[in-house]
């Protein structure tokens, strides 16, 4: 029997690409998976594709932002699968209209007719409020749905998804970097106001996952690195960009009883990206 036998584990975002395979080794040591996602075409794949390799898992559609689709997948949990134990804040990202389309601002560029161009003057605060929405209000809200069933229940865990942009922003999406700095400091505070509760929270922050919402930044249509991608692999003492299963071990540790003692943390896996100072 693993220590995650019986344990409901609740995945926002779960349809995605870094969610989903953190889903399945969850559902590989025993645990009872809710993959929560805004697409429920997707939540319910990744939920057949547990259940056909012998786990017990169901799809759930829901928007992170909205409370009553939070309610009603809770509702949901509660009487197909239990009560949460586990909870993975994953849904998160950003939005093409929180970015800026160069690293660095220069004095022609403020008359600039040059197309395609959008620098920090440009940002559409819709924009800019979205990535904040999806990775702050998107964590706070399923945690406050969710983490009452853990109140007082040994060994809950809350695993909040942060990023390297939280350490140091990364040029260009500011609105993401913010969101995700108010995620790695929204960890440690929930840490401490549910230490008395039972309830660990930590969070992973990954480097660089080739994924599809990053795909286009890092690679060209040929395979080829951007030179953005470039930038990066040449910052990462690893040499290389992570891959879903990178995650694995950090995560159940963290959601384990091998963790004990741990929370609050915020750990990078990054290949080194964090510690190299580029010399
Ligand atoms: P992904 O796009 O593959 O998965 C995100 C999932 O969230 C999607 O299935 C999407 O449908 C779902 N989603 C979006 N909005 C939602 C909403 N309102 N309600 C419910 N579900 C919603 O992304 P990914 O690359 O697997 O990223 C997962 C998490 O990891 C995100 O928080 C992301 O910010 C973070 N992250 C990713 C990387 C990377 O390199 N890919 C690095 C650091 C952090």
């Amino acid at each position: 029997m693993s220590s995650f036998s019986g344990k409901v584990a609740v995945i926002t975002g779960g349809g995605g690409v870094l969610c989903s395979t953190m889903a399945k080794a969850l559902s590989e040591q025993g645990a009872k998976i809710a993959i929560l996602d805004l697409k429920a075409e997707t939540a319910e794949k990744v939920a057949a594709e547990i259940s056909e390799q012998g786990g017990n898992a169901i799809g759930v559609a829901c928007n992170v932002l909205d409370i009553d689709s939070l309610k009603a997948a809770h509702e949901k949990v509660l009487e197909l699968l239990g009560p949460c134990d586990i909870l993975i804040n994953g849904a998160g990202g950003n939005h093409p209209k929180g970015t800026t389309s160069k690293n660095h601002l220069f004095p022609e560029d403020l008359n600039a007719t040059e197309e395609g161009l959008k620098t920090f003057f440009d940002l559409d605060p819709e924009g800019i409020k979205f990535v904040f929405d999806l990775n702050f209000i998107g964590t706070l809200l399923p945690t406050q749905v969710f983490a009452k069933d853990m109140v007082g229940r040994e060994g809950s865990s809350i695993i909040n998804v942060s990023s390297m942009n939280a350490f140091r922003p990364l040029t260009k999406i500011p609105a993401y970097s913010g969101a995700k700095a108010a995620i790695s400091n929204f960890t440690q505070w929930l840490a401490v106001h549910f230490s008395k509760v039972g309830i660990r929270v930590n969070a992973l922050a990954p480097g660089f996952f080739l994924t599809e919402q990053n795909r286009t930044l890092l690679t060209n249509t040929d395979g080829s690195l951007t030179d953005r991608g470039n930038t990066i692999l040449s910052h990462t003492p690893m040499g290389r960009f992570g891959t879903p299963d990178d995650l694995t071990g950090t995560l159940l540790w963290l959601c384990g009883e091998g963790s004990a003692f741990v929370t609050g943390v915020v750990i990078p896996i990054d290949g080194g990206f964090s510690a190299f100072s580029g010399v």
